[in-house]
């Protein structure tokens, strides 16, 4: 079995994870995972992370973590076979409506049209 390395971003859906041992969680969560340790089930591991919200600059998160539960395995190993998270950790996983688009060209002939004599 093979645990998420620390840094390790997961996202657990309802009924992939647990509050303490038996009682499932209902929410969806995105973790940055600090550290994750078998647990007496070998379904489960207990994880240690913080939320996403933790990473944003006006968060005070000082804790070592902010999120102890017990996460699927198979969601895990599933999370620890992805790619080092190279890739931008903000790439919108989908397109937001109504997001203002970027028009750098404007700029560019803006410019060009308006040559000084
Ligand atoms: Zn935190």
């Amino acid at each position: 079995m093979t645990l998420p390395s620390p840094g390790t971003r997961v996202r657990i859906g309802p009924g992939e994870w647990q509050a303490w041992p038996g009682h499932d969680g209902h929410t969806p969560h995105t973790l940055d995972i600090v550290s994750a340790h078998q647990s007496h089930d070998p379904k489960y591991a207990w994880v240690y992370g913080h939320g996403i919200d933790c990473s944003w600059e006006s968060s005070d998160c000082t804790q070592p973590w902010c999120f102890e539960i017990l996460v699927r395995v198979d969601v895990l190993t599933a999370a620890a076979a992805q790619p080092a998270p190279d890739t931008p950790a903000d790439a919108p996983a989908a397109q937001v409506p109504g997001a203002p688009l970027s028009t750098p060209g404007q700029m560019a002939r803006g410019h060009d049209g308006h040559r000084p004599r």
